[in-house]
């Protein structure tokens, strides 16, 4: 039997969950994985999931609290979004973006760009996140360069930020901890400093630290000049960097310095669109600016199909053309704009519309907001921080080195009571999917307060 057949055939004998998670451990490499370690760590092995919920191989539920990887906005397991996409897949499952077009991605180019702010009319499709900044950093370079200004390339980004893990979205990431062993590439960036308010000096008021976060990108301007430096890329809430949301009035302030210098602004939604924090898309909505490109994925699809695009506004496109000169654009991929992915990203918005889901979001969002502001009374909490149906707990302890671990420890009290959160340091995150009711946000906040609870304890057992 050759090795292939052998696979098909124990496939048709459905595994045992052992032997699935054997074959993970030996032949699957997953993101982020602890390379320390990586054929000892054993995955959780997700059988089923439905609504807010998932159930594991042993038939345990679980509590989606991130919403699969902030991504999970309708639920998963719907049938009309099944029906849609397999009604596409018989219809026309494939065709080349480089030279057609297709009833599905025309739709959606339209839809989008309505619902997009200002003049931000233009879609470009790509396979998801990462690719939609790295589309978006190279319009940059590619309008530069057309416009005769090969030096004003420079990406201003900032510390926390995420932006993926193509090397270019990973270059513009502000995190520290996921840049460890890999290459990226620093002649193109210059990162601004954290702006989170919580860790702001004593004695700072928020107004100043918005000055001074300010202050931050003006300092960056005159250092480098402003005809070095092609774009400023932010995400309106610094997502995977633990929910940072920068002061009031930053957005808007930082998005007038990029306009007076020419310096195309560049809002990474992917995590804050679709829904997250009850709009389409944040930047105008919610934080009063309009962009010159957005880019967006993850709940486009709601997590159905991968997908992301990249919105860019008219007068970017006009300035990239008609230069007299013939230049394609020669940014693109096999998957760009595929046809089953549009059409399952058709089938979310329907659904959003039908189903009343940013409404939703709007009304359940200040109760979500409130149980996460009440865990404040825990010591080990130093911040609590949300909007919409985003939220993040961060853990403070003695010394660094227990706060450190705190994530870790949140995490597993929560896994243990059937609630999954997503730890990154001393931080718990969650974007649970945005068809929550009000009961089954209490129902999370229950679990994370006994988690709580139980994670105090161990800390004053250990420290006794
Ligand atoms: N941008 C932001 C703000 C993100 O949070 C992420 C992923 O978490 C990405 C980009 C990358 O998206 P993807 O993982 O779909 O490539």
């Amino acid at each position: 039997m050759t090795k292939a057949s052998q696979t098909l055939h124990s496939r048709a004998n459905t595994p045992s969950a052992e032997t699935l998670t054997k074959w993970d451990r030996e032949h699957q490499i997953h993101p982020w994985a602890a390379m320390d370690d990586w054929r000892g760590y054993d995955n959780m092995l997700v059988e089923t999931a439905k609504g807010i919920y998932f159930w594991d191989a042993q038939g345990k539920r679980y509590i989606d609290g991130p919403g699969g990887m902030w991504c999970n906005q309708i639920g998963p397991g719907r049938r009309d979004m099944a029906e849609a996409i397999a009604d596409q897949v018989i219809k026309l499952s494939y065709t080349s973006p480089f030279s057609n077009a297709t009833e599905p991605s025309s739709v959606l180019a339209k839809k989008l760009a309505e619902m997009a702010p200002g003049d931000l009319n233009n879609v470009f499709f790509t396979t998801g996140g990462s690719t939609a900044v790295d589309t978006a950093l190279r319009t940059m370079q590619y309008l530069n360069n057309r416009r005769g200004m090969p030096e004003k390339k420079m990406i201003l980004a900032r510390e926390k930020g995420y932006h993926g893990s193509t090397y270019l979205a990973h270059s513009v990431t502000g995190k520290e901890r996921d840049k460890s062993k890999f290459d990226f590439e620093t002649r193109l960036v210059h990162f601004l400093p954290d702006v989170n308010p919580y860790r702001r000096p004593k004695g700072t008021s928020v107004a100043d630290w918005c000055d001074a976060k300010v202050a931050d990108l003006e300092a960056a301007i005159t250092e480098l000049g402003a005809d070095k430096i092609g774009a400023f890329i932010a995400e309106p809430i610094l997502s995977s960097g633990g929910v940072i949301i920068p002061p009031e009035g930053y957005h808007r302030r930082t998005w007038e310095i990029c306009l007076a210098n020419d310096i195309l602004y560049i809002s990474d939604e992917v995590v804050t669109g679709f829904g997250r924090l009850g709009q389409w898309f944040a930047s105008e909505s919610v934080f009063g600016i309009v962009p010159d490109m957005i880019t967006s994925a993850k709940g486009l699809t709601s997590g159905y199909l991968p997908l992301g695009a990249c919105i860019i506004s008219d007068r970017v496109m006009e300035q990239m053309s008609g230069l007299g000169e013939a230049s394609s654009f020669t940014n693109g991929y096999t998957y760009s704009a595929h046809p089953v992915s549009c059409a399952a990203a058709l089938k979310n918005i329907e659904i959003f519309e039908s189903e009343g889901i940013l409404e939703h979001v709007r009304e359940v969002s200040p109760h979500f907001q409130a149980r996460l502001t009440a865990l404040t009374r825990f010591d080990i909490v130093g911040d609590v921080r949300g909007m919409g149906l985003l939220g993040c707990i961060e853990g403070k302890a003695e010394n660094l080195e227990a706060e450190r671990t705190l994530g870790a420890q949140i995490d597993k009290a929560c896994e243990d009571l059937g609630l999954i959160v997503r730890p990154l340091i001393n931080m718990a995150v969650f974007s649970p999917p945005l068809i929550i009711t009000k009961d089954q946000i209490d129902e999370m906040f229950d679990i994370l307060e006994q988690a709580l609870e139980k994670v105090s304890a161990d800390v004053a057992k250990a420290a006794s």
